[in-house]
């Protein structure tokens, strides 16, 4: 190919030298000028994607290992500490919901289960979504990441509180849709099979006085716009996000195999409960403040839809969350497992910061007890031990990578209350100048 001399025209378009920017010639005198390059170019861009979308299209299936509930809840078990309950109604719902997909052959599976007869071949297993109810910082977020995480699939995080009702200022609930299918890089097979965090879904309860004219703050309006995509509905997903407008293109979306969790706190819920079990025991609060969480949590294990229904959620809405999961509040102890003893526990994510200083980082046993107290009073559960963490070992981490001869980091209780700098070991360091001038004394 070559560059085409002044008095040459566009084979494509017969434009003239002249009148473009750029004109290559090709062989036997053929020549194209810049724009009808950039005309081609946007056609055949146009027909791959087209035939992306066709080979998406066609391959309906998304391959998939399906895990026993056993293998589900001992990886959780290696994450998550405590919640016994929930990692196991979890495991056991998440497995019946892909095995459900397997059954309408959403997906392939390496895996071989039992024909089941006719007689129940035309039964249709029913979706089940999961409600986890616990305090904040208890592991409900958490469980649902590393569940997704486990199963390797694509998994999203909503906030019900800032989802409104169309047509309202707020989140569409359709942007939920768009989060998981970014997750699942546009790939809408794969979004089709994740998993969707709901949380906080105990703000969005129906109240009744509804003042705002500008924010659907009822909480129904959001519940029923909610309500369908839990159950299954094609969703006109706008591929850019933000609010619906008639001459976007959309990309369409079937949520019915997509699985939702939805978590809340329910504040004060054990009363609901309490009062329906007749049990007045709630009222007295013991000083002993773990034994209250533990009672609290024990009723909250007899929730049923009704009590739920007078926490402000419709009947339907909670129909659509059949499985349900209470958290317990995490204890002294549990919190200082979670330090020490998960995969990725946060000391074990400082001491290989200072192990890549060269430095061995030891906590005292009161030092995790004292940090472990420290998150129970902020009541954030175990969401406040990386700020704790943090603040703790902010100022050695700006010390440490000048110190070469740093050996060990010690943190005590003191530490930890702000008390005391840390203890530092330092490394021998051979002293050669004095060795060598006694070298020096010798020779003389
Ligand atoms: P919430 O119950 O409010 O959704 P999160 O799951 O977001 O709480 O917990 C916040 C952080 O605390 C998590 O990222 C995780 O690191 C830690 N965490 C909470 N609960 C547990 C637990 N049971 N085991 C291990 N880590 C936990």
């Amino acid at each position: 190919m070559s560059q085409s001399t002044n008095n040459s025209y566009c084979s494509f378009c017969r434009k003239s030298y002249d009148k473009v920017n750029r004109m290559i010639a090709g062989l036997d005198g053929a020549q194209i000028c810049d724009s009808c390059v950039a005309i081609c170019s946007k056609i055949i861009q146009r027909e791959n994607f087209d035939t992306e979308e066709t080979t998406q299209e066609h391959s309906q299936k998304s391959s998939f290992k399906l895990y026993k509930p056993e293998a589900i809840k001992a990886y959780l078990d290696e994450h998550i500490i405590g919640q016994d309950y929930a990692k196991r109604t979890l495991a056991v719902a998440v497995y019946n919901h892909y095995k459900r997909l397997l059954d309408e052959k959403c997906i392939e599976s390496d895996n071989e289960l039992s024909q089941v007869g006719t007689e129940l071949s035309d039964v249709e297993i029913e979706k089940s979504n999961i409600l986890l109810l616990g305090p904040t910082g208890s592991g409900k977020t958490h469980l649902a990441r590393t569940l997704a995480k486990f199963l390797d699939v694509p998994f999203a995080i909503a906030d019900a509180t800032t989802l409104t009702e169309a047509g309202y200022v707020g989140d569409d609930v359709e942007n939920i849709v768009l989060r998981l299918l970014q997750a699942a890089n546009y790939n809408v097979n794969r979004a089709m099979c994740g998993i969707i965090y709901v949380d906080e879904i105990d703000k969005i309860g129906r109240k009744t006085d509804n003042v705002s004219i500008t924010r659907d703050v009822s909480g129904e309006g959001v519940q029923q716009a909610l309500l369908k995509i839990l159950e299954g509905t094609v969703c006109n997903v706008p591929p850019q996000g933000g609010r619906k407008h008639p001459n976007q293109e959309y990309i369409q979306l079937d949520t019915t195999n997509i699985l939702f969790i939805c978590g809340g706190a329910f504040v004060d819920l054990e009363h609901v409960v309490s009062r329906r079990l007749g049990n007045q025991s709630i009222g007295f609060e013991s000083s002993d403040k773990e034994f209250n969480q533990k009672t609290k949590a024990t009723i909250l294990r007899n929730t049923e839809p009704e009590d739920l229904v007078q926490f402000g959620l419709i009947p339907e809405f909670i129909g659509r969350l059949p499985m349900m999961a209470v958290l317990d509040p995490l204890t002294n102890k549990d919190l200082e497992h979670i330090l020490l003893s998960t995969k990725n526990s946060l000391v074990k994510q400082f001491t290989k910061l200072f192990a890549m200083e060269g430095a061995q980082l030891k906590f005292t046993k009161s030092a995790i007890n004292a940090i472990a107290q420290k998150a129970i009073e902020l009541k954030t559960g175990a969401r406040a031990l990386r700020s704790i963490m943090e603040k703790i070992m902010l100022d050695i981490m700006y010390d440490i990578p000048s110190m070469d001869n740093v050996l060990e980091v010690q943190i005590n209780a003191s530490v930890v209350e702000r008390t005391a700098k840390p203890k530092l070991k330092y490394k021998k360091v051979r002293s050669t100048s004095k060795k060598s001038a006694a070298k020096n004394k010798d020779a003389a």
